[in-house]
Protein backbone atom coordinates (compact mmCIF):
# COMPACT_ATOMS: atom_id res chain seq x y z
CA UNK A 1 0.00 0.00 0.00
CA UNK A 2 1.34 3.52 -1.25
CA UNK A 3 0.29 5.23 1.94
CA UNK A 4 1.91 2.92 4.28
CA UNK A 5 5.16 3.28 2.76
CA UNK A 6 5.25 7.33 2.61
CA UNK A 7 3.12 7.49 6.42
CA UNK A 8 1.01 9.75 7.46
CA UNK A 9 1.35 13.37 6.10
CA UNK A 10 0.14 16.90 6.83
CA UNK A 11 -3.03 17.66 9.28
CA UNK A 12 -3.37 13.84 9.92
CA UNK A 13 -4.88 13.56 13.63
CA UNK A 14 -5.81 11.26 16.34
CA UNK A 15 -8.91 11.43 18.18
CA UNK A 16 -9.31 9.99 21.53
CA UNK A 17 -12.94 9.41 21.64
CA UNK A 18 -13.75 8.80 25.63
CA UNK A 19 -16.42 8.17 27.55
CA UNK A 20 -15.34 11.60 29.74
CA UNK A 21 -13.22 13.41 27.45
CA UNK A 22 -12.51 13.75 23.89
CA UNK A 23 -8.78 14.78 22.77
CA UNK A 24 -8.07 15.55 19.25
CA UNK A 25 -4.35 14.90 18.65
CA UNK A 26 -3.12 16.42 15.30
CA UNK A 27 0.53 15.06 13.32
CA UNK A 28 3.20 17.47 14.38
CA UNK A 29 1.34 19.61 16.68
CA UNK A 30 0.12 17.36 19.65
CA UNK A 31 -2.66 17.39 21.25
CA UNK A 32 -4.83 20.08 20.21
CA UNK A 33 -7.88 19.94 21.62
CA UNK A 34 -9.57 18.58 24.89
CA UNK A 35 -13.02 18.75 25.73
CA UNK A 36 -15.53 17.06 27.22
CA UNK A 37 -17.56 14.74 25.45
CA UNK A 38 -21.00 16.42 26.35
CA UNK A 39 -24.13 17.78 23.45
CA UNK A 40 -26.58 19.93 25.11
CA UNK A 41 -29.65 20.14 22.92
CA UNK A 42 -32.93 21.73 22.14
CA UNK A 43 -35.24 18.60 22.25
CA UNK A 44 -37.88 20.28 20.72
CA UNK A 45 -36.00 20.31 17.55
CA UNK A 46 -32.74 18.50 18.00
CA UNK A 47 -30.59 21.06 17.55
CA UNK A 48 -27.37 21.23 18.83
CA UNK A 49 -26.97 24.40 21.15
CA UNK A 50 -23.82 23.73 22.34
CA UNK A 51 -20.55 20.73 22.51
CA UNK A 52 -17.48 20.20 24.72
CA UNK A 53 -17.25 21.84 27.52
CA UNK A 54 -20.02 24.84 27.21
CA UNK A 55 -22.37 21.86 27.46
CA UNK A 56 -20.41 20.31 30.48
CA UNK A 57 -21.34 23.28 31.79
CA UNK A 58 -24.88 23.01 31.74
CA UNK A 59 -25.42 19.33 33.17
CA UNK A 60 -27.71 19.88 35.88
CA UNK A 61 -28.64 23.32 34.92
CA UNK A 62 -30.92 23.12 32.25
CA UNK A 63 -34.42 24.18 31.63
CA UNK A 64 -37.23 21.35 30.61
CA UNK A 65 -36.14 22.37 26.29
CA UNK A 66 -33.00 21.79 27.13
CA UNK A 67 -30.90 18.15 27.68
CA UNK A 68 -27.09 17.67 27.98
CA UNK A 69 -26.57 14.57 26.80
CA UNK A 70 -22.94 12.41 26.63
CA UNK A 71 -23.21 10.17 23.87
CA UNK A 72 -20.79 7.85 25.27
CA UNK A 73 -21.98 6.91 28.75
CA UNK A 74 -20.85 3.57 29.73
CA UNK A 75 -18.33 2.93 27.91
CA UNK A 76 -21.11 2.01 24.99
CA UNK A 77 -22.59 4.60 22.41
CA UNK A 78 -25.92 5.28 23.93
CA UNK A 79 -26.93 7.85 21.30
CA UNK A 80 -24.80 7.46 17.60
CA UNK A 81 -26.66 10.25 16.30
CA UNK A 82 -25.31 12.74 19.09
CA UNK A 83 -21.65 11.09 19.22
CA UNK A 84 -21.58 11.65 15.47
CA UNK A 85 -22.61 15.15 15.47
CA UNK A 86 -20.29 15.44 18.53
CA UNK A 87 -17.21 13.60 16.41
CA UNK A 88 -17.53 16.13 13.34
CA UNK A 89 -18.13 18.89 15.54
CA UNK A 90 -14.89 18.43 16.94
CA UNK A 91 -13.12 17.16 14.05
CA UNK A 92 -14.30 20.63 12.18
CA UNK A 93 -12.79 22.62 15.21
CA UNK A 94 -9.29 21.72 14.56
CA UNK A 95 -9.39 20.91 10.65
CA UNK A 96 -9.07 23.58 8.38
CA UNK A 97 -10.84 22.72 5.13
CA UNK A 98 -7.43 24.51 2.91
CA UNK A 99 -5.54 21.08 3.67
CA UNK A 100 -6.27 17.81 2.17
CA UNK A 101 -8.30 15.52 3.59
CA UNK A 102 -6.99 14.15 6.75
CA UNK A 103 -6.71 10.59 7.34
CA UNK A 104 -7.38 9.67 10.96
CA UNK A 105 -6.61 7.37 13.63
CA UNK A 106 -9.66 7.07 16.17
CA UNK A 107 -9.06 5.09 19.78
CA UNK A 108 -12.94 3.79 20.80
CA UNK A 109 -13.86 2.37 24.38
CA UNK A 110 -13.44 -1.82 23.27
CA UNK A 111 -16.38 -2.40 24.63
CA UNK A 112 -18.14 -0.73 21.73
CA UNK A 113 -19.21 -3.32 19.23
CA UNK A 114 -18.12 -3.59 15.24
CA UNK A 115 -21.12 -2.36 13.69
CA UNK A 116 -20.74 0.77 16.36
CA UNK A 117 -16.67 1.14 15.34
CA UNK A 118 -17.63 0.99 11.68
CA UNK A 119 -20.06 3.26 12.17
CA UNK A 120 -17.42 5.76 14.12
CA UNK A 121 -15.23 5.06 11.23
CA UNK A 122 -18.03 5.93 8.78
CA UNK A 123 -18.68 9.53 11.13
CA UNK A 124 -15.01 10.30 11.06
CA UNK A 125 -14.88 10.03 6.53
CA UNK A 126 -18.35 11.73 6.88
CA UNK A 127 -16.94 14.72 8.56
CA UNK A 128 -13.82 14.97 5.96
CA UNK A 129 -11.20 11.77 7.15
CA UNK A 130 -9.73 10.50 3.94
CA UNK A 131 -9.17 7.24 5.64
CA UNK A 132 -10.09 6.46 9.31
CA UNK A 133 -8.22 3.33 11.65
CA UNK A 134 -9.32 2.40 15.26
CA UNK A 135 -7.10 1.71 17.64
CA UNK A 136 -7.73 -0.41 20.32
CA UNK A 137 -7.86 1.75 23.62
CA UNK A 138 -5.53 -0.57 25.81
CA UNK A 139 -3.14 -0.50 22.89
CA UNK A 140 -3.01 3.40 22.70
CA UNK A 141 -2.38 3.92 26.47
CA UNK A 142 0.49 1.55 26.80
CA UNK A 143 2.16 3.27 23.67
CA UNK A 144 1.17 7.35 25.29
CA UNK A 145 2.91 5.58 28.48
CA UNK A 146 5.73 4.79 27.19
CA UNK A 147 5.43 1.13 27.69
CA UNK A 148 7.72 -0.82 25.20
CA UNK A 149 4.86 -2.83 23.73
CA UNK A 150 6.56 -4.27 20.50
CA UNK A 151 9.17 -5.83 22.99
CA UNK A 152 9.17 -9.51 23.64
CA UNK A 153 8.33 -8.21 27.55
CA UNK A 154 5.27 -8.08 29.06
CA UNK A 155 3.49 -4.89 29.35
CA UNK A 156 0.54 -4.31 31.93
CA UNK A 157 -1.82 -1.22 30.92
CA UNK A 158 -4.99 -0.06 33.55
CA UNK A 159 -7.02 2.80 31.72
CA UNK A 160 -9.50 3.94 34.13
CA UNK A 161 -11.59 6.28 32.23
CA UNK A 162 -15.32 8.05 33.02
CA UNK A 163 -17.37 4.96 31.80
CA UNK A 164 -14.99 1.25 31.69
CA UNK A 165 -11.99 0.29 33.32
CA UNK A 166 -9.77 -1.38 30.49
CA UNK A 167 -7.15 -3.65 31.65
CA UNK A 168 -4.72 -5.17 29.69
CA UNK A 169 -0.91 -7.25 29.55
CA UNK A 170 0.56 -6.61 25.81
CA UNK A 171 3.69 -8.60 24.20
CA UNK A 172 5.29 -8.22 20.53
CA UNK A 173 2.38 -5.65 19.67
CA UNK A 174 -0.49 -7.31 20.57
CA UNK A 175 -3.07 -7.91 23.46
CA UNK A 176 -2.28 -11.15 25.51
CA UNK A 177 -4.62 -10.69 27.78
CA UNK A 178 -7.40 -8.52 28.69
CA UNK A 179 -10.31 -7.10 30.23
CA UNK A 180 -13.16 -4.35 30.38
CA UNK A 181 -15.26 -3.43 32.57
CA UNK A 182 -18.05 -0.91 32.69
CA UNK A 183 -16.67 1.11 35.96
CA UNK A 184 -14.89 3.85 35.98
CA UNK A 185 -14.68 7.31 37.23
CA UNK A 186 -18.85 7.74 36.74
CA UNK A 187 -19.81 4.89 39.14
CA UNK A 188 -17.33 6.71 41.71
CA UNK A 189 -19.69 9.81 41.28
CA UNK A 190 -22.57 8.00 41.36
CA UNK A 191 -21.58 5.98 44.87
CA UNK A 192 -21.11 9.26 45.77
CA UNK A 193 -24.75 11.20 45.37
CA UNK A 194 -26.35 7.56 47.11
CA UNK A 195 -24.01 8.27 50.29
CA UNK A 196 -25.23 11.62 50.58
CA UNK A 197 -28.78 10.77 49.83
CA UNK A 198 -28.58 7.89 52.40
CA UNK A 199 -26.50 9.80 54.88
CA UNK A 200 -27.79 13.15 55.00
CA UNK A 201 -30.56 13.12 52.81
CA UNK A 202 -28.45 15.67 50.58
CA UNK A 203 -29.62 15.76 46.52
CA UNK A 204 -25.87 16.12 44.37
CA UNK A 205 -25.46 17.11 40.94
CA UNK A 206 -23.00 14.65 39.03
CA UNK A 207 -20.43 17.40 38.46
CA UNK A 208 -20.67 18.35 42.35
CA UNK A 209 -20.18 14.42 43.19
CA UNK A 210 -17.30 14.23 40.32
CA UNK A 211 -15.68 17.58 42.27
CA UNK A 212 -15.76 15.99 45.82
CA UNK A 213 -14.37 12.82 44.32
CA UNK A 214 -11.53 14.63 42.81
CA UNK A 215 -10.55 16.40 45.77
CA UNK A 216 -11.22 14.33 48.28
CA UNK A 217 -11.86 10.43 47.10
CA UNK A 218 -9.36 8.09 47.88
CA UNK A 219 -9.16 4.60 47.94
CA UNK A 220 -6.54 3.90 50.81
CA UNK A 221 -6.08 5.27 54.15
CA UNK A 222 -4.48 8.93 53.99
CA UNK A 223 -1.40 9.98 55.84
CA UNK A 224 -4.11 12.96 56.55
CA UNK A 225 -7.26 12.46 56.36
CA UNK A 226 -9.30 15.67 55.21
CA UNK A 227 -12.73 17.06 54.97
CA UNK A 228 -14.97 19.11 52.44
CA UNK A 229 -18.02 20.69 52.77
CA UNK A 230 -20.84 19.46 50.33
CA UNK A 231 -23.43 21.56 48.97
CA UNK A 232 -26.87 19.90 47.33
CA UNK A 233 -30.57 20.48 48.23
CA UNK A 234 -31.90 18.88 51.40
CA UNK A 235 -34.16 16.20 50.45
CA UNK A 236 -37.14 16.72 53.10
CA UNK A 237 -37.16 20.52 53.11
CA UNK A 238 -36.19 21.22 49.38
CA UNK A 239 -34.15 23.49 50.14
CA UNK A 240 -30.21 24.46 49.81
CA UNK A 241 -27.99 22.54 52.45
CA UNK A 242 -24.19 22.67 53.12
CA UNK A 243 -22.93 19.59 55.26
CA UNK A 244 -19.52 17.98 56.34
CA UNK A 245 -18.27 14.86 54.91
CA UNK A 246 -14.58 13.76 55.88
CA UNK A 247 -12.18 11.83 52.98
CA UNK A 248 -12.69 8.50 55.18
CA UNK A 249 -16.57 8.85 54.73
CA UNK A 250 -15.98 9.48 50.66
CA UNK A 251 -13.53 6.11 51.21
CA UNK A 252 -16.66 4.12 52.23
CA UNK A 253 -19.01 5.79 49.56
CA UNK A 254 -16.58 4.57 46.67
CA UNK A 255 -15.52 1.72 48.37
CA UNK A 256 -17.50 -0.75 45.94
CA UNK A 257 -17.04 0.52 42.54
CA UNK A 258 -12.85 0.61 43.76
CA UNK A 259 -13.06 -2.39 44.30
CA UNK A 260 -14.16 -3.90 41.25
CA UNK A 261 -11.75 -1.78 39.42
CA UNK A 262 -9.08 -3.68 41.75
CA UNK A 263 -10.57 -6.83 41.29
CA UNK A 264 -10.83 -6.57 37.34
CA UNK A 265 -6.83 -5.80 37.97
CA UNK A 266 -6.20 -8.91 40.01
CA UNK A 267 -8.40 -11.13 37.57
CA UNK A 268 -6.07 -9.78 34.69
CA UNK A 269 -3.05 -10.68 36.61
CA UNK A 270 -4.29 -14.53 36.94
CA UNK A 271 -4.79 -15.01 33.83
CA UNK A 272 -1.57 -13.63 32.98
CA UNK A 273 1.00 -16.51 31.27
CA UNK A 274 3.86 -17.11 33.66
CA UNK A 275 6.84 -15.46 31.82
CA UNK A 276 4.79 -12.33 31.32
CA UNK A 277 3.70 -12.01 34.83
CA UNK A 278 7.65 -12.16 35.68
CA UNK A 279 8.16 -9.02 33.45
CA UNK A 280 5.21 -7.14 35.30
CA UNK A 281 6.74 -7.61 38.19
CA UNK A 282 9.65 -5.67 37.60
CA UNK A 283 8.88 -3.41 35.23
CA UNK A 284 5.24 -2.75 36.98
CA UNK A 285 1.95 -1.36 36.49
CA UNK A 286 1.03 1.32 34.51
CA UNK A 287 -2.74 3.50 35.52
CA UNK A 288 -3.63 5.77 32.73
CA UNK A 289 -7.15 7.80 32.24
CA UNK A 290 -8.37 10.40 34.36
CA UNK A 291 -9.16 7.73 37.42
CA UNK A 292 -5.60 6.72 37.80
CA UNK A 293 -5.27 10.36 39.57
CA UNK A 294 -7.77 9.02 42.04
CA UNK A 295 -5.63 9.52 45.46
CA UNK A 296 -3.97 6.27 47.16
CA UNK A 297 -5.27 3.97 44.16
CA UNK A 298 -1.78 3.68 43.39
CA UNK A 299 -0.87 2.01 47.06
CA UNK A 300 -4.41 0.33 46.97
CA UNK A 301 -3.09 -1.60 43.91
CA UNK A 302 0.01 -1.93 45.39
CA UNK A 303 -0.97 -3.52 48.64
CA UNK A 304 -3.70 -6.33 47.40
CA UNK A 305 -1.71 -7.39 44.03
CA UNK A 306 2.05 -7.20 45.79
CA UNK A 307 3.75 -5.73 42.18
CA UNK A 308 4.94 -2.04 41.48
CA UNK A 309 2.50 -0.04 40.48
CA UNK A 310 3.03 3.45 38.70
CA UNK A 311 1.10 6.18 37.94
CA UNK A 312 1.89 7.65 33.87
CA UNK A 313 3.07 11.06 32.63
CA UNK A 314 -0.33 12.57 32.04
CA UNK A 315 -2.43 9.80 32.89
CA UNK A 316 -5.14 11.77 31.04
CA UNK A 317 -3.34 12.23 27.76
CA UNK A 318 -1.95 9.27 27.18
CA UNK A 319 -4.78 7.60 24.89
CA UNK A 320 -4.46 10.59 22.81
CA UNK A 321 -1.21 10.65 22.77
CA UNK A 322 -0.56 6.85 21.93
CA UNK A 323 -3.12 7.14 19.37
CA UNK A 324 -0.60 10.71 17.99
CA UNK A 325 2.24 8.52 18.28
CA UNK A 326 0.66 6.07 15.64
CA UNK A 327 0.19 8.77 13.19
CA UNK A 328 3.87 9.81 13.79
CA UNK A 329 5.59 6.44 13.64
CA UNK A 330 3.05 4.76 11.29
CA UNK A 331 5.27 2.29 10.10
CA UNK A 332 6.73 1.28 13.18
CA UNK A 333 3.03 0.87 14.75
CA UNK A 334 0.95 -0.23 12.06
CA UNK A 335 0.07 -3.27 13.09
CA UNK A 336 -1.98 -2.10 16.35
CA UNK A 337 -4.32 -0.38 14.15
CA UNK A 338 -7.29 -1.80 12.41
CA UNK A 339 -7.65 -1.41 8.48
CA UNK A 340 -11.45 -2.27 8.38
CA UNK A 341 -11.60 1.34 6.86
CA UNK A 342 -14.71 1.23 4.64
CA UNK A 343 -12.02 2.82 1.84
P1 LIG B 1 -12.51 8.77 29.22
O1 LIG B 1 -11.32 8.21 28.53
O2 LIG B 1 -13.57 7.76 29.51
O3 LIG B 1 -13.03 9.98 28.53
P2 LIG B 1 -10.73 10.06 31.11
O4 LIG B 1 -9.50 9.23 31.02
O5 LIG B 1 -10.72 11.37 30.42
O6 LIG B 1 -12.02 9.22 30.67
O7 LIG B 1 -11.03 10.24 32.68
C1 LIG B 1 -12.18 10.88 33.11
C2 LIG B 1 -12.53 10.38 34.48
O8 LIG B 1 -11.42 10.62 35.38
C3 LIG B 1 -13.72 11.11 35.06
O9 LIG B 1 -14.56 10.18 35.72
C4 LIG B 1 -13.09 12.06 36.06
O10 LIG B 1 -13.96 12.36 37.13
C5 LIG B 1 -11.90 11.25 36.53
N1 LIG B 1 -10.84 12.09 37.11
C6 LIG B 1 -10.20 13.14 36.55
N2 LIG B 1 -9.31 13.68 37.39
C7 LIG B 1 -9.37 12.96 38.55
C8 LIG B 1 -8.72 13.02 39.82
N3 LIG B 1 -7.79 13.95 40.07
N4 LIG B 1 -9.07 12.12 40.77
C9 LIG B 1 -10.00 11.19 40.52
N5 LIG B 1 -10.66 11.07 39.35
C10 LIG B 1 -10.37 11.94 38.37
MG1 LIG C 1 -10.01 7.08 27.77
Amino acid sequence: MRENTFGFVGRDMAVDLGTANTLVYVRGRGIVLNEPSVVAININDNRPLAVGIEAKMMIGRTPSNIQAIRPLKDGVIADFEICEMMLRYFIRKVHSRRFAKPRMVICVPSGITGVEKRAVQEAAEYAGARKAYIIEEPMAAAIGAGLPINEPTGNMVVDIGGGTTEVAVISLGGIVVSQSIRVGGDELDEAIIEFAKREFSLALGDRTAEEIKIAIGSACQLEEEIGAEIRGRDLVTGLPKTVFASSKDIRRAIEAPVSLIVEAVKMTLDKTPPELSADLMTRGIYLTGGGALLHGLAQRLMNETGMPIVVATDPLNCVALGSGMCLEEFDLLRDVLSFSSSR
